[in-house]
């Protein structure tokens, strides 16, 4: 079995069947999590007429395609947002799988899969309900310490003089979780004085402690600096084009200076960012910050 997961030719099939399902999962977790429902049961059933869906329609990426995005049931209109997750998060799985033959590291292969699973979750709902769930945010930093106790390579820890490599990787978890949740903690302080209102979410803070245990408090102090810059150039086109187009502004979805928008799936877009290409080139800088103020 696990040879398949070596095959250049079918573990990207592999890991797109795999997160498809899991990306199928994550639009029922997005769903009925917010709404503090039960994530096992009732099985799937339509949103609109609350019939039942028969497990044929509800294969993951190919239902939708096949229903042609309307319910069998009701013919409500099903949204497409259930077809991109699936596909989404089939192609980060397809990556993922297909660096593992790379590297074989089949610890390196659960970190990135739960990670990315996780980060993609907060950014959906984030954005749509403005809250981050503690499963997500608590339960992934709970998630990647663990992770990093039982794999050090998701810390980089190859090898440690005692053989204490586990620790070594912990320590670093741990240190992410802390450090980052800190950082982000006092900026939310510091700007909340400044401005006079409520600047950051908690739950941000919380992410923060996920993203640190697996990126370490490197990773995670990236995220904050390069989630407020994703932030900006996602936010600072919609708005000017807004400013362009009166049209548009007068619409109720239309950004406003200062209206609060979810920090959070930007700082998840930084972390999967860092955590998937960055790294390697972030570290050295701050290896270089490290002896310039020893
Ligand atoms: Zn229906």
């Amino acid at each position: 079995m696990t040879e398949l997961f070596y095959s250049r030719e079918i573990s990207p099939w592999l890991g797109f069947v795999i997160g498809a399902c899991l990306g199928s999962f994550l639009n029922v977790v997005a769903h009925r999590v917010p709404r503090e429902l039960s994530v096992i049961s009732p099985g799937s059933s339509c949103p609109n007429c609350s019939a039942s869906i028969p497990w044929m329609l509800n294969i993951p990426v190919l239902g939708w395609l096949v229903l042609k995005g309307r319910a069998r049931c009701c013919d409500s209109r099903i949204s497409p947002r259930y077809f991109i997750i699936e596909l989404l998060v089939g192609l980060v799985f397809s990556g993922i799988f297909f660096s593992f033959t790379n590297h074989q590291d089949w610890g390196m292969l659960l970190a990135s899969s739960a990670f990315a699973w996780l980060l993609i979750g907060v950014v959906v709902i984030d954005f749509e309900t403005m809250l981050i769930p503690d499963r997500f945010s608590i339960g992934g930093a709970c998630a990647g310490f663990v992770l990093s106790l039982y794999f050090p390579s998701i810390h980089g820890v190859h090898f440690h003089p005692y053989g204490l490599e586990s620790l070594q990787s912990g320590y670093s978890s741990l240190l992410g979780i802390l450090i980052g949740s800190g950082c982000l903690y006092w900026i939310g302080a510091l700007a909340g004085r400044a401005f006079g209102r409520e600047a950051l979410g908690e739950g941000d803070v919380k992410l923060l402690g996920c993203i640190g245990a697996f990126c370490g408090c490197k990773g995670a102090i990236f995220s904050i600096f390069g989630g407020a810059l994703t932030g900006c150039l996602f936010l600072i086109p919609v708005y000017l084009w807004q400013k362009l187009r009166p049209s548009v502004s007068k619409d109720n979805n239309a950004l406003a200076f200062g209206q609060e928008i979810p920090f959070g799936p930007y700082l998840a877009l930084a972390a999967l960012g860092y955590f998937f290409f960055f790294k390697d080139l972030i570290n050295p800088w701050f290896k270089w910050m490290n002896e310039l103020v020893p």
